[in-house]
């Protein structure tokens, strides 16, 4: 009898994981003990699978502010889904093979194509504001955009009237998840085209076929 292990929904996927050996690695929305939460898991075999998954999911605590339960599952403190900030996390954390790497990013990050350095700041309650700061171009066009992107790459919801705001539809502040989407916001077509092309890309094998 083959193997089945029931560990939920896949939602993302990283096929090849080039820091280890090229074996897939997948993220799954898993019902747990204590409630609903996030596993990384792989069916690969290889010697060292078992203590990539491991870096995964510390890697994701860290990147992502995720906690990790008795039952191993990652879950957010406010206890909602995030399930596209969580795909992103994901995809962020499988770039990285090294502790040392394992830090919360800062609140602010340069954005290249205007020159300026572009921060988040935490209204409390969830609400972030985007500014920017420095000699460079086209701010308000840029302010707007990277909070555009933070819009879509974190599922978060707009503050009406307000360009540069949005917030977290679970009124909680997330300052690492912020961060480590910041990163990719003023440049958020390529993250979500990053992210559909990881997801088309063949499935996850399961042991019979590897
Ligand atoms: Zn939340």
């Amino acid at each position: 009898m083959g193997q089945t292990l029931n560990i939920g929904e896949r939602i993302e996927l990283v096929p090849m994981d080039n820091h280890c050996d090229g074996i897939s690695v997948a993220l799954y929305s898993h019902n747990g003990a204590a409630g609903d939460g996030y596993l990384v898991h792989t069916y690969s075999r290889h010697r060292s699978a078992q203590e990539r998954v491991g870096f995964l999911q510390k890697a994701m605590r860290v990147l992502g502010g995720l906690e990790e339960g008795e039952d191993h599952l990652l879950r957010f403190s406010c206890g909602h889904d995030h399930e596209q900030g969580i795909k992103r996390i994901f995809l962020e954390a499988c770039k990285l093979s090294s502790v040392d790497e394992l830090h919360a990013k800062p609140l602010h990050v340069l954005d290249k194509k205007s020159g300026l350095t572009v921060q988040a700041d935490c209204n409390g309650a969830g609400v972030y504001r985007v500014t920017a700061h420095g000699e460079g171009n086209d701010a308000d066009r840029r302010i707007n955009l990277i909070a555009g992107g933070l819009l879509k790459l974190g599922q978060m919801v707009e503050v009406e009237g307000h360009l540069d705001t949005i917030a977290f539809p679970c009124s909680q502040n997330h300052d690492a998840m912020i961060g480590l989407l910041l990163v990719r916001s003023p440049n958020v077509r390529a993250a979500l085209r990053e992210q559909e092309m990881t997801a088309s890309r063949g499935v996850l094998a399961a042991p019979s076929q590897q």
